[in-house]
């Protein structure tokens, strides 16, 4: 049998080009040689989304978008988080496994903390215990599905060894139970720079969408924040956030041609936007007709997900009992 891979993506905001290089598109290529899941983490996203209709568009997008990019409804079971009750019992009985102290040193949570101290307000100001228990219910969607790898990006890196924590100090109180799973993050991708130059993320206002309307594509990319080098002057390609995007895009031979003018002279930013432009364009522009049809099909979408929920379901629930078994709660005999 093949060895599980899953991942999931929160419905915050439109998937950008740093979910698609970081974790979408590895994730795809694993999808040969294991059995994976993706989810949609809809109760994750409810941390920060609390309006309905924005929180359904936004679950629509994911799904659309994983599907336009080549998801193979065959080989992957995809699902939504809210559809697997499991995953919600499993994380109590995670959470009486997760010590306070590692959650308070979670860097998410953390970084709440840091910023209302630099405001001068209450560290834990705004911040909800969901988004403070965020990596028990992670670590849930985790070892409900006895999962070996969790393709990801570098931010995620502290929450999977939370989980791996978790699962090890749950199979040294019973027995070999749960699974420790291991992150797999790419070297090269594990930190998509965005506009500004800092980690792309929703949260940060720098992202490209990946299946925005072009126009939209194209006032993002002239918003990249670059120095003020004339065309004629030698420039640090390593330290420009333009190149920093369209070497993921570009061809080996194009890359190498691109920083050979960049260090020798002759390059404006404004011709190099134009061309990671065109070259986003003619990355995404036949998944974007997809993902336009595919959210229009609302219905589809809606059947898709839940018949992906039945099928991880198979798996979840006789894990679940192994888990109930093992601590000695009803249904344990
Ligand atoms: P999120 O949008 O936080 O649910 O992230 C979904 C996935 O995309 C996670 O595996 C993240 O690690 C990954 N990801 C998000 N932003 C980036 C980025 N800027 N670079 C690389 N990976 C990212």
């Amino acid at each position: 049998m093949k060895q599980i891979a899953l991942t999931g993506i929160k419905p915050t905001g439109q998937p950008h080009i740093g979910n698609y290089l970081g974790m979408i598109k590895p994730a795809l290529e694993l999808a040969e040689d294991y059995q994976a899941l993706y989810f949609i983490a809809d109760y994750h996203a409810l941390t920060t989304v609390k309006n309905k209709k924005e929180l359904e568009e936004l679950t629509y997008q994911v799904a659309a978008t994983w599907l336009a990019l080549g998801l193979n409804l065959e080989e992957v079971i995809f699902y939504r988080q809210s559809d697997i009750p499991e995953v919600f019992e499993l994380s109590w009985v995670l959470a009486c496994f997760t010590s306070k102290g590692l959650l308070n040193r979670a860097h998410a949570y953390k970084t709440l903390v840091d910023e209302n101290v630099a405001a001068g307000r209450e560290e834990d100001k705004n911040i909800n215990s969901g988004l403070y228990t965020y990596p028990i219910l992670m670590a849930a969607d985790i070892l409900l599905f006895g999962t070996h790898i969790v393709p990801v990006g570098f931010d995620q890196k502290q929450h999977l060894e939370i989980t791996r924590d978790v699962a090890m100090t749950f199979n040294k109180t019973y027995r070999e139970v749960l699974v420790v799973p291991e992150a797999v993050i790419r070297k090269e991708v594990m930190t998509i720079s965005g506009l500004d130059g800092r980690k792309m993320s929703k949260s940060y206002n720098n992202v490209i969408p990946l299946f925005a309307q072009s126009n939209q594509v194209r006032k993002q990319v002239m918003r990249i924040v670059t120095d003020s080098k004339r065309p004629e002057e030698p420039k640090d390609p390593d330290e420009c956030n333009v190149f920093a995007i369209y070497r993921h895009f570009a061809d080996a031979d194009a890359v190498e041609a691109k920083r050979r003018l960049y260090l020798d002279g002759g390059l404006g930013y404004g011709d190099m936007k134009n061309e990671l432009y065109e070259l986003l364009e003619s990355t995404f522009s036949k998944q974007r007709e997809q993902y336009n049809a595919l959210m229009e099909n609302r219905n589809e979408l809606d059947k898709v997900l839940e018949q992906g929920a039945e099928k991880a379901r198979d798996i979840a629930v006789p894990i679940l009992v192994k888990v109930r078994k093992a601590v000695g709660v009803t249904g344990s005999r």
